[in-house]
C-alpha cells in the first residue's frame, strides 16, 4: 500500500514561482530581427536616481517577485548601471502619419527595449524604458522624460487596466535630481512600461516607405509567428491579422468612447497592433461632456477632439492597410480590393462594439431598436448642461428615487423630464419594475459606469506633491484607489467630486 496522495498538498506548485530580476525568463526575438529594425544602445541612468513607485501587479504579470522592487540595487539594474543578464537593450525603428502628414522615420527617440520575457504561459511581455537616453532616432530630442509626464502615464496605465480597457502596463517609476528642459525646467524620470509588443501601425509604414518589401514581409511573419500564432496556417496570414487589428481597434476605441477617454495624439505610430492603447501622453478624461473636446492644447485644428477618435481609429487602420498591401497578394488590385473589405468592417464593428457599451451602461439587457438613441440624446441634454460624463453616468446607475439629483442638473427641465420617461419606460420593458429589481439593475449598472477616474486635477495633485515635496504617498492613493474604479470605497468620496474650478485652466501638451 502506498501513501495516499493529498491534493491540498499540491495547491501551491512551482506554477506560481515568482522570479528574482535575474531568474526572469528573457527570450528576446525582436534582437534577433536583422540591425534594419533596430538600433542598441544602452540606458543613461539619471543623476540621484530614486524609486517613486513599484506596481505589484504589474511584476505579477511578468512572474516577477514584487519584492524585486525593495532591492538596493534594483534602479542600478534597470538602467543599466549594473549588467542585467538576459537584457539586450535597443530602440525599434518605425515611421508614422503625425496629425495626418506622413513622417519617414520616428522611431524609440526616447525610449528602450530592455528584453522580452515569454511567461509559463507562454505570454510574451516586452520591458521598454522609457526617459533612457538618446538614441539613434531621438532627432532634435533629447532623449529625456520628465517626472511629470511619467507619473501622469503610470497613473493612466493602471487607470485604464481597472476600467477593463487593453492598456500597456507600467512597473515602476522613478525620478531623479537631473535637469530636463522643457518650457521650464523640470527633472529627469523613467517609466518601465510593459506591452505583448511595441510593435506599432508606424512600424509597418517605416518599411512599406523605404520599399523594403523584404523586410515588411519579415515582419509580417514575425508578428504572426509571435503574437497571433493561431492565424499562422491561414491562407493569407497577414490579412487576417490585419482584419484582426480592425477588431481590436474598433473595440478599444468603443471602450474609450465609453467611458470618455480621450487619447489626445493618435498618431499611427501611438497605435498598438495589439489594440491596446499606448503612448499616454496629453491623454484626459472628460470631465464636462463635451463632444467635440479636445485635450491636447498642442491640437489646434481638433484633429483628435473627443468624438474624431472613432473616424482617427479607421484612418490609422488605413495607413496600416496601405503599408501590408504587399503582404496581402501579389497582384496590387486583389489587394487593394483584400484591404478594402477589410477597412469596410470597422464602423460595423466599431458601432456594434459601441451600441453593446451604450446598452451596459444605461442598464438595458436586451437590445430593442432605438437603444442607441436613447443614449445619444442624454449625452445632448448633457452636453447642454455640461454635465459631468462619469458623474451622471454614476448617478444614472443608482436606485430608484437616487437618481432625482439628475433632474436638478438640468436646465431644460422638460426635455430632461421628457427623456427620463421614455428611459423608465425601457427599463420597464426589461422588468425592472419593483425594488429588488431595480437594485439589481443598480449593482449590474455600476459595474460598467466607473465612479473614479483619473481627472487632470488628481494626477496634478499627485505631480505636485512629488516634485515639490517628495511626497509619493498620493500616487500611491490614486494606483490604490483606481484599480477598483467601480467599488463605493468610503472614505475615498472627495475623489469622484466634479473637479474643482482650477481644473478647468489645466492645460496637457506633447511636450513630456
Ligand atoms: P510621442 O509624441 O511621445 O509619441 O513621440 C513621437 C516621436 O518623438 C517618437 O519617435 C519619440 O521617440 C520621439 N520623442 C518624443 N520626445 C522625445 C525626446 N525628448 N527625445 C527624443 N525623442 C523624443
Ligand atoms: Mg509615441
Amino acid at each position: 500500500m502506498g501513501v495516499p496522495v493529498k491534493a491540498s498538498v499540491a495547491a501551491n506548485w512551482s506554477f506560481d514561482r515568482l522570479h528574482s530580476l535575474e531568474q526572469l525568463n528573457f527570450d528576446n526575438v525582436y534582437a534577433a530581427l536583422p540591425p534594419i529594425f533596430h538600433s542598441r544602445h544602452s540606458p543613461e541612468a539619471l543623476e540621484n536616481q530614486f524609486l517613486i513607485h513599484f506596481n505589484h501587479e504589474a511584476a505579477r504579470l511578468i512572474e516577477l517577485d514584487p519584492d524585486q522592487g525593495r532591492r538596493t540595487d534594483f534602479l542600478d539594474l534597470i538602467t543599466g548601471l549594473k549588467p542585467w543578464p538576459g537584457t539586450d537593450p535597443l530602440a525599434m525603428c518605425y515611421a508614422g502619419h503625425q496629425f495626418g502628414q506622413f513622417v519617414p522615420r520616428l522611431g524609440d527617440g526616447r525610449a528602450l527595449l530592455l528584453g522580452q520575457i515569454k511567461t509559463r504561459a507562454a505570454q510574451r511581455w516586452d520591458l521598454q524604458l522609457k526617459g533612457s537616453g538618446l538614441t539613434r532616432y531621438s532627432r532634435q530630442g533629447d532623449g529625456k522624460a520628465v517626472l511629470r509626464s511619467t507619473i501622469r502615464e503610470y497613473l493612466c496605465s493602471a487607470a485604464m487596466h481597472g476600467l477593463g480597457i487593453p492598456t500597456t502596463h507600467a512597473l515602476t517609476i522613478f525620478g531623479s535630481d537631473q535637469p530636463v528642459y522643457r518650457e521650464r525646467i523640470e527633472t529627469g524620470a523613467m517609466i518601465m512600461r510593459m506591452a505583448p509588443s511595441h510593435i506599432r501601425f508606424g512600424t509597418f509604414e517605416y518599411y512599406f516607405y523605404q520599399n523594403r518589401y523584404r523586410d515588411l514581409a519579415k515582419l509580417g511573419a514575425f508578428t504572426v509567428a509571435h503574437y497571433f500564432p493561431h492565424l499562422k496556417q491561414h491562407k493569407h496570414p497577414v490579412l487576417a491579422m490585419f482584419s484582426e487589428v480592425v477588431k481590436s481597434t474598433a473595440e478599444l476605441i468603443a471602450k474609450w468612447q465609453s467611458v470618455g477617454f480621450c487619447h489626445g495624439v493618435m498618431n499611427s505610430d501611438n497605435m498598438s497592433i495589439h489594440g491596446i492603447t499606448i503612448d499616454y501622453g496629453p491623454f484626459g478624461f472628460l470631465d464636462a461632456y463635451r463632444a467635440g473636446h479636445v485635450c491636447n492644447h498642442s491640437d489646434h485644428g481638433g484633429r483628435y477632439a473627443f468624438d474624431q477618435q472613432p473616424r482617427m481609429g479607421l484612418f490609422n487602420l488605413s495607413c496600416l492597410a496601405q503599408a501590408l498591401l504587399p503582404l496581402f497578394d501579389d497582384q496590387p488590385e486583389r489587394a487593394v480590393a483584400q484591404a478594402t473589405h477589410a477597412l469596410e468592417q470597422y464602423p460595423a464593428l466599431f458601432d456594434q462594439a459601441c451600441l453593446d457599451l451604450k446598452r451596459k451602461k444605461l442598464g438595458f439587457e436586451k437590445p430593442l431598436d432605438g437603444d442607441d438613441e436613447i443614449y445619444d440624446e442624454l449625452l445632448v441634454l448633457m452636453e447642454a448642461t455640461q454635465s459631468d460624463f462619469t458623474n451622471t453616468f454614476r448617478l444614472l446607475s443608482e436606485p430608484g428615487d437616487k437618481r432625482a439629483a439628475l433632474r436638478d442638473q438640468h436646465l431644460n427641465i422638460d426635455a430632461f423630464d421628457q427623456w427620463f420617461g421614455r428611459y423608465l419606460g425601457r427599463l420597464e420593458s426589461e422588468g425592472y419594475d419593483n425594488d429588488k429589481r431595480d437594485q439589481t439593475r443598480s449593482n449590474k449598472m455600476k459595474t460598467v459606469n466607473p465612479k473614479y477616474i483619473l481627472r487632470n486635477y488628481m494626477a496634478e495633485n499627485a505631480i505636485r506633491a512629488a516634485r515639490d515635496e517628495q511626497d509619493f504617498s498620493e500616487i500611491d492613493r490614486l494606483m490604490k484607489l483606481l484599480e477598483s474604479p467601480f467599488d463605493e470605497q468610503p472614505g475615498n468620496e472627495k475623489y469622484a467630486a466634479n473637479p474643482p474650478g482650477w481644473a478647468e485652466r489645466l492645460s496637457v501638451s506633447c511636450s513630456s
